[in-house]
């Protein structure tokens, strides 16, 4: 599906944000570099009295280097910036009277702001086709997630509402598509009869960077688990497609994902939380987390969050699938690890090391590598363990040019469908209740260390 070429504008509530600066604008600047984009006009608003000089600096910094392209200086040359308030529906009249053919309103707004916007959004009379695109978190629980769905959907149909998850942007997650259903060689081994377990992990050095405001009140398990490792998870796990056509895809992602639930049902044993202490991360001295500017201990916000799933299908009953994400961790690990069963018997005569065969699936930097043994050089009866790895550079585009793109062109393609939000807190909520009851008590691990003991990772 592409564009028409006719005239789009893309509205960002919330442009004065730390999201539009960071990772929204150089995505789109990005995209209208490449000349994938529709003739574009970009409106900004926020509270904040800027002027358009200002404005226009934001956007020019966060596009950098793309800022020169024919097509992102045009939007540069004539973007606008409205100081509103979008909770009022005077305010969201007077911005959508200043837009140009289709509007794609992007909601970059603390999450009970956008709520807020929605409702106000009833009272207004949009302009044909509009679509509404959403930030993580997409909700706190299913029920909140069914009732942001019910409200969107009396203001655009199910195709025109975007909820991003930008991991699904990224080209090594859409890799895993590829390289399951592209070859022979992978898929026929993807079941449980050879797979011993899956780690899906994303370790980041990063610590709190003083984002209190936002990750004291969301936690690892809702900022990373609930959202991006969930996307991956359905990935590795869903039935092939007949095709990439949204609904087929969609479909064949939110039948794994309904089949996907606590392993053995018990928060105590299948799910740990934890929090960083002070430590040294490289050359930075770190505080504890509860001594960050802008946490509340109180709340007992995880820093590090992991579960153990089951994915109940014919294919993958009684695989263990740990998914796992931490901050201000020593070993920044980002990647899936598909471990094989060892082999049903080795030779006698066939000695040496025997480590699984694993398929490592990077998310940055990103690359495949597949572990295995062979009885190579020197000794020909001594078992060598070899690696075979393939390094990718980064996609054409960064992963908010690609999820824009899906917005630009409507192909909701990459974007959640509103059920499968809602599965996926279906998924975590008896963590979350487990851990709100005290169940789970918090762990803690040094910043700058691998995490805490207890981990159910095996690799
Ligand atoms: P920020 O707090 O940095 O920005 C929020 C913006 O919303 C500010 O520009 C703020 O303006 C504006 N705003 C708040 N209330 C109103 C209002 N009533 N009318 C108009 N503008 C308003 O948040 P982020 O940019 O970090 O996050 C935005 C969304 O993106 C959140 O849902 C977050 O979860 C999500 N997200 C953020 C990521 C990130 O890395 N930052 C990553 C992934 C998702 P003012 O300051 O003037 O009030």
């Amino acid at each position: 599906m592409t564009n028409d070429g006719s005239a789009q504008t893309l509205l960002i509530l919330g442009a004065s944000g730390d999201l539009t600066a960071r990772l929204l604008l150089p995505g789109l600047g990005a995209l209208l570099a490449a000349g994938d984009a529709p003739p574009l006009t970009l409106l900004g608003a926020g509270t904040d009295a800027w002027d358009e000089d200002r404005w226009r600096q934001r956007v020019s910094d966060a596009f950098g280097e793309h800022r020169d392209a024919e097509q992102a200086a045009r939007t540069l040359a004539s973007t606008r910036y409205h100081s509103a308030d979008v909770t009022k529906a005077e305010d969201l009249r007077r911005l959508l009277a200043d837009a140009d053919g289709t509007v794609s309103i992007f909601f970059a707004l603390p999450p009970a702001v956008t709520g807020k916007a929605c409702e106000a959004l009833l009272d207004v009379d949009l302009p044909e086709g509009t679509r509404l695109v959403l930030e993580k978190p997409f909700g706190t629980s299913a029920s909140s997630a069914a009732s942001l769905n019910r409200l969107l959907n009396r203001i655009a149909p199910e195709e025109r509402i975007h909820r991003i998850d930008h991991f699904l942007g990224k080209s090594t997650v859409l890799n895993i598509l590829g390289l399951r259903f592209a070859n022979r060689i992978f898929e026929p081994l993807l079941s449980s009869e050879h797979v011993e377990s899956v780690d899906i992990v994303f370790d980041e050095a990063l610590a709190l960077e003083g984002r209190a405001g936002y990750y004291d009140k969301a936690g690892a398990l809702a900022d990373m688990i609930q959202s991006h490792l969930l996307q991956i998870l359905g990935l590795l796990t869903m039935e092939a497609p007949q095709s990439l056509e949204p609904g087929e895809f969609r479909d064949a992602k939110a039948q794994a994902l309904r089949a996907t639930r606590l392993w053995g049902g018990d928060a105590k044993e299948s799910s740990l939380r934890a929090r960083y202490t002070a430590g040294k991360l490289g050359d930075r001295q770190l505080p504890d987390y509860v001594a960050e500017e802008g946490v509340d201990p109180s709340r007992e916000t995880e820093t590090l969050a992991e579960l153990v799933l089951a994915v109940d299908t014919w294919r993958w009953a009684g695989v263990p699938f740990r998914l796992r994400s931490g901050k201000a961790v020593a070993n920044s690990r980002k990647e899936a690890v598909i471990t094989f069963k060892e082999p049903q018997r080795i030779p006698d005569g066939l000695n040496g090391p025997e480590r699984p065969n694993r398929l490592r699936i990077g998310f940055g930097p990103d690359c495949l590598a597949l572990d295995f043994t062979i009885n190579g050089p020197g000794d020909p009866f001594e078992l060598d363990p070899i690696t075979l790895q393939a390094d990718f550079g980064p996609g054409d585009l960064p992963a908010y040019g690609e999820v824009l793109r899906g917005v630009f062109d409507d192909d909701p393609l990459l974007s959640v469908r509103g059920d499968v939000a809602e599965q996926c807190w279906r998924i975590v909520e008896p963590v979350t209740k487990a851990w709100h009851a005290g169940e789970v008590p918090i762990v803690e691990y040094p910043a700058g260390s691998d995490g805490p003991d207890g981990s159910h990772l095996d690799v």
